[in-house]
């Protein structure tokens, strides 16, 4: 590989320009972003060869193009790169939803090879200073079948995040988007939701919810501290599973408020215990650690 162009240079994009350059460094990288401020930070990292606050033609020499923006940038950013020849790249992307990324891509791509992407690896930060080379080592990079590319464009795309420490699997998109919903929106909903309750209390008491914050409640801050525009983006995107997850959660939610209405500690202790067994099974998979 030996021109590559990156779409996005946030914490995603700036950490993926930095590692392909660090196992390959003579890669042309080609950065598109429509932030000034990034594009100016991203110069000063030196995270590329060149730098264009929009796409342009310099996009047709490379072999791989990385959207690594918002979900809602997508569809302007297709329209942008189907005027272009690109017959000899592929285009993939980053984005934590992907059905309705497929569906988008299938209506303004016009015939063009997408490979939907997924990395499962990420901080709460945002913004090119917060990437490092390091952030996909060992984390899961998932791949989706669609009807714009087969297996050999799929193989490129896994190659290059397996090049830079990635494991790799390959899913469909459904399975991909149901998944995602239960492991990582979902918990994400919830974080901004309790933390959202704990914002509305009365002034006197959200002090004390601070200053007793190791208890739990901190690790759940950390969480809704992740980029809103994203978040927003996710939740609209893979809205069917999340609706329908969500809807099964409410469910549960109410038997445990009905279980502790009724002092039944059996429900409450037996929930618990299964939900123990979940947490061992990860650590015993040595899954327990970022
Ligand atoms: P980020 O740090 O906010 O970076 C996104 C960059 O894209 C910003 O520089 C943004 O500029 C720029 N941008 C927005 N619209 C654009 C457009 N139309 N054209 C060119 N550049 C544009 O976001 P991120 O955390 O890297 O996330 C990027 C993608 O990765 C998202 O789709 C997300 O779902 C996916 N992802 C994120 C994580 C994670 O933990 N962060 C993990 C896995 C996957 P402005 O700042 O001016 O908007």
């Amino acid at each position: 590989m030996n021109n590559i162009t990156i779409i996005g240079i946030g914490l995603i994009g700036s950490s993926l320009a930095r590692a392909i350059k660090n196992h390959n460094p003579n890669v042309m990288i080609n950065i598109v972003d429509s932030s000034n401020e990034n594009l100016k930070k991203s110069q000063n990292l030196s995270l590329a060869n060149k730098y264009n606050i929009e796409i342009n033609k310099e996009v047709e020499e490379s072999e791989v193009i990385f959207i690594c923006t918002p979900i809602s940038a997508y569809e302007n950013i297709f329209k942008d790169l189907s005027k272009f020849d690109l017959n000899k790249s592929i285009i993939t992307d980053v984005g934590s939803s992907k059905v309705e990324v497929i569906n988008l891509a299938k209506k303004f791509l016009n015939n063009k090879i997408f490979v939907p992407g997924h990395p499962i690896a990420g901080t709460e930060k945002s913004g090119p200073e917060n990437g490092f080379k390091e952030l996909f080592k060992n984390k899961w990079f998932i791949s989706t079948t669609c009807e714009l590319c087969d297996e050999s464009h799929i193989k490129v795309v896994n190659d290059i995040w397996k090049s830079i420490g990635s494991k790799i699997e390959t899913m469909n998109s459904k399975d991909h988007d149901s998944i995602m919903a239960i492991t990582s929106h979902i918990p994400h909903l919830i974080a901004y939701n309790i933390v959202g309750t704990a914002s509305e209390l009365e002034d006197d008491i959200k002090s004390e919810v601070i200053k007793f914050s190791a208890s739990g409640f901190r690790d759940f801050t950390r969480i809704a501290s992740s980029d809103p525009t994203m978040w927003r983006d996710i939740m609209l995107s893979n809205k069917t599973e999340i609706i329908s997850l969500l809807e099964k959660f409410n469910n549960d939610l109410s038997k445990t408020l009905d279980a502790i209405k009724n002092n039944d500690g059996k429900f409450l202790f037996d929930k618990f215990k299964k939900t123990k067994e979940i947490r061992e099974k990860i650590i015993e998979a040595g899954l327990d650690k970022n």
